[in-house]
């Protein structure tokens, strides 16, 4: 089984409703969708959308990096090529979107149904949250009480460089909606200063965790912020690679990790960090950025496979896409996610 052909298009999701970061703000999921052919007629996808502000990669550098190493595949059989694949010094999610429909080949070649290629025994329904955009307090409580209202009652929320509003968002949510679950990212926005402030100011606050509250390179603050945090600190940007994550949680930078397969390159690389995590009983996020079907199935496999490592899922692109796709393998009901 070789690999015949390899070919991009460019696709597009609508969205509920815009999509606010501290880096960011989208209308509509944008990603590249690769479909791998081989020469017995098999074939499997893989995307990557541009997250600019995480990865540096742009729809032109993912679909650049593809064209310019696909001719090393063409020929190839499947296991040699991902081997290949992650020897090239291309963009990380570029390479993710290679990667996971090289891995689903891997499934294909084996006769394996997904579930029994990943090793899921328990398929009872997984729960993700949801994203709380960041605006103004009014509206993020007004979007965070529609969201319990619809029973997703595990929030994202997405906070800004502007401290005081953080901490009144934070206090209005705590306060207010006690069967909330809130899980806090500050996407890089603070310093040191700030985090301690607000991490003060926010101790009567019922809250999981604290996510990324300084910028990717700064592993010093973040270390200082864990240890004076009684709330769990979890590395989102901080983390790319698997030496990411040693690097971090050896030396004590962080409680958690957030994986993200377009951070990682992919599922291969995604299986091993939740290897090690498991190894080191290091508990995790599966994260995402804003994905297409495929991606989101890939991750949503790996979420199942590795629920006693994954404290924590944020897959929750479907729940705001305008209309389901029928490419996911999986159902939505609120929050929950279960094989269809
Ligand atoms: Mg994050």
């Amino acid at each position: 089984m070789n690999i015949a052909a390899i070919t991009l298009t460019q696709e597009k999701i609508a969205l509920k409703t815009p999509f606010v970061t501290a880096l960011r703000e989208v209308r509509d999921v944008e990603f590249i969708r690769v479909k791998i052919l081989c020469d017995d007629g098999s074939f499997a996808y893989g995307e990557a959308p541009a997250t600019k502000a995480v990865t540096g990669e742009t729809l032109e550098s993912i679909r650049e990096n593809i064209l310019s190493v696909k001719g090393l595949f063409i020929g190839k059989e499947i296991a040699v090529s991902l081997e290949t694949l992650h020897q090239t010094n291309i963009g990380s999610s570029a390479k993710a979107a290679l990667d996971m429909a090289l891995f689903f080949l891997l499934a294909k070649q084996k006769k394996k149904p997904l579930q029994e290629f990943f090793h899921i025994k328990d398929t009872r329904a997984i729960k993700t949250d949801i994203t709380i955009s960041l605006g103004s307090a009014e509206v993020m409580f007004e979007d965070a009480k529609r969201a319990l209202r619809e029973q997703n009652n595990i929030l994202k929320v997405k906070l800004g460089s502007d401290i005081a509003h953080a901490i009144e968002v934070t206090q209005l949510l705590s306060r207010k909606l006690p069967h909330a679950t809130l899980l806090i990212d500050a996407n890089q926005a603070w310093n040191l200063k700030k985090s301690l402030y607000y991490l003060r100011e926010t101790q009567n606050c019922a809250m999981e965790l604290v996510e990324q509250p300084v910028s990717a390179a700064d592993l010093e603050s973040l270390k200082k912020i864990s240890e004076a945090s009684r709330v769990p600190i979890l590395a989102d940007e901080a983390v790319f690679t698997l030496q990411d994550v040693k690097d971090v949680v050896q030396n004590s930078c962080a409680d958690m990790i957030n994986i993200k397969l377009m951070k990682c390159g992919g599922l291969s690389k995604a299986v091993e960090i939740l290897e090690y995590a498991r190894k080191e009983k290091i508990s995790c996020m599966l994260g995402s950025m804003l994905e297409g079907p495929y991606s989101i199935n890939a991750a949503i496999y790996l979420a199942f496979a590795y629920r006693d490592v994954i404290q924590f899922i944020d897959l929750d692109s479907p729940l705001l896409y305008k209309e389901l796709p029928h490419e996911l393998d999986f159902v939505y009901e609120t929050n929950e996610i279960r094989f269809k």
